[in-house]
């Protein structure tokens, strides 16, 4: 592929003004190697699962089942695969240091500091991210404006640091309520815990419902003050 910042600056450039379709398709264009897209199965990434599976596009759906998901997110993973005829490849956290860490702090230990709450993202979304990013030229996600860090949400294309690729967000100008219409209007299933007031979708012990009016961070990791420090 072209230098990686060249190829950021021209998706910057050229694919801002295009709708969701013609992001991805040229993103796919740019490139020959694997485009990885990571699905948390939100409104947002089910608009992204049915543009490539609609378009037919060679991105690979991926999802990190962390084990502590919404039973109702492992209900929408099912219909999803059903409604397109696809498989969104899992990957899971490592067994033995999944035992490990359970083993140490506990199944629910990751309320008790902040540092306990890294390690245990550590163990179920970023190295299993790792593993389903080790092969791939790019990544696409669709992680939320205001959910995400500032230079996620800046662009349409950026050069993610940590894992040496290009990050694509096709959605990060959307909003939820533009997400949840596109969803509607192409009779695309979505997962229930939309309608009871949960914007984003994550685990079930770190993510709540939340007033759609207030801050959008407030959906996870709620107990943790601003100076970092666990209220529990
Ligand atoms: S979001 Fe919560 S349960 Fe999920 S990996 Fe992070 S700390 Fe653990």
């Amino acid at each position: 592929m072209k230098a990686p910042t060249e190829l950021v600056a021209r998706l910057n450039a050229k694919a801002t003004a295009m709708p969701l379709m013609e992001r991805l398709k040229a993103l796919r264009d740019a490139l020959t190697g694997e485009i990885i897209f990571t699905t948390r199965f939100g409104v947002e990434d089910q608009a992204i699962t049915h543009t490539i599976a609609t378009a037919d596009l060679d991105i690979s759906i991926v999802t990190i089942d962390t084990g502590r998901l919404f039973s109702q997110t492992h209900d929408l993973w099912a219909r999803t695969e059903a409604r397109y005829g696809i498989r969104v490849r899992p990957f899971f956290p490592d067994a033995d240091a999944l035992e490990t860490l359970v083993t140490q702090q506990g199944v629910n230990g990751f309320y008790r500091s902040v540092s306990a709450r890294k390690a245990c993202c550590e163990t179920r979304i970023f190295d299993p991210l790792s593993l389903a990013l080790v092969e791939a030229e790019a990544w696409v996600t669709g992680a939320q404006d205001g959910l995400s860090n500032e230079s996620e949400r800046a662009s349409l294309a950026s050069l993610d640091e940590g894992f040496k690729l290009v990050k694509m967000n096709p959605v990060y100008d959307w909003t939820h309520a533009q997400a949840l219409a596109f969803a509607l209007e192409n009779r695309i299933p979505i997962n229930d815990l939309h309608s009871q007031g949960f914007i984003s979708i994550g685990c079930a012990p770190c993510t709540r419902a939340i007033d759609p009016q207030g801050p959008k961070g407030a959906c996870h990791w709620w107990w943790e003050d601003e100076a970092g420090q666990s209220r529990n």
